[in-house]
């Protein structure tokens, strides 16, 4: 997935690894590479910047440059700063305990992957013993209430949909009240999605957002489309307010431009990454293992 990057990455290292010392010549070449590496990864300019700029300031330290071994220091250092810039520690959902229902909103623009995550995040948590509820509240994308319940069929998970609706909160409303009845723990809301940021979708959110009180507002992001995918979470946390990201089609030649720049752009952390088109293909978003495979 971050092959090209990886590769490049290792070709920057050649310039410092297997010395017994090495000059700050040396350094500013492997940060030349590695910036140039990340740009084109579609990594933000900006971030590009300020990653060059730590690893820089760290590397030239005497500690680095006296080290015995000052190659495998010099990478350890890129390391870690990838692990920071990816978001550190890794962020779980922050739900409620199973006595009180508790409530996910998941948004996105049409076609990020919206609703075949929300079918991945229900079986993840019937997996982990809770009982979610999908809830059909994608009332723009025609077929968008047809596949979740097709999904939700497929991994065994209740759907509540009303047949016709116009009103997302209606039938928000209309789920609250089947899961109380049903001991059903976790909300995990589909919502309108449009093929772009417009003020009806915003508006409809918002309001949803009131009614639900929701726990976690997750943005689906396609991660094929690079920087844009950064953008739209910013204007999601603006508008709305996000809790954290789930980046899609990460299986695909994403290049990793989105997954490094989200968190220093946004503030906000990726939770989870798509990885197929399957129910199983979801995997929580652990900064450090990323980064061990971006530097291969
Ligand atoms: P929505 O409009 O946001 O609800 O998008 P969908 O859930 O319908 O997804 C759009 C397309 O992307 C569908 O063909 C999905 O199968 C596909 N898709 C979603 N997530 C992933 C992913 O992580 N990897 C891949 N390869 N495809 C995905």
């Amino acid at each position: 997935m971050f092959d090209k990057l990886t590769q490049k990455i290792s070709d920057a290292f050649r310039f410092v690894s297997g010395k017994s010392s090495i000059t700050e010549k040396n350094i500013d070449d492997a940060v030349e590479a590695i910036k140039m590496a990340l740009l084109e990864a579609d990594v933000n300019l900006r971030v590009v910047r300020r990653f060059v700029n730590a690893t820089i300031e760290e590397a030239k330290g005497e500690k680095v440059l006296r080290s015995v071994d000052p190659g495998q220091q010099f990478i350890k250092i890129v390391h870690d700063k990838m692990v920071s810039f990816l978001g550190d520690a890794r962020q779980d959902l922050v739900l409620k305990g199973p006595d009180t229902i508790s409530a996910i909103l998941m948004l996105g623009l049409q076609g990020s992957g919206k609703t075949t995550s929300s079918a991945k995040m229900a079986l993840r948590l019937k997996k982990e013993g809770r009982k979610p509820l999908l809830i059909a509240c994608d009332l723009v994308r025609p077929a968008a209430v047809e596949q979740l319940s097709v999904l939700a069929h497929q991994i065994d998970v209740p759907v509540y949909k009303e047949e016709g609706a116009t009103d997302s909160v209606k039938v928000y409303k209309g789920a609250l009240d089947w899961a109380r009845k049903n001991l059903i723990d976790t909300l995990i809301i589909d919502t309108t999605g449009r093929l772009q940021i417009d003020e009806p979708m915003m508006q409809e959110l918002s309001r949803l957002k009131e009614v639900s009180n929701p726990d976690e507002l997750l943005l689906v992001a396609d991660a094929m489309t690079g920087q844009s995918a950064v953008d739209i979470a910013k204007a999601f946390d603006e508008k709305i307010g996000l809790t954290g990201v789930v980046l899609t089609k990460f299986d695909s030649d994403t290049r990793g431009g989105a997954a490094l720049s989200l968190k220093t752009i946004t503030g906000k952390p990726l939770k989870f990454v798509g990885v197929g088109e399957k129910p199983e293909d979801f995997e929580p978003f652990h900064p450090d293992r990323i980064a061990g495979r971006i530097l291969g």
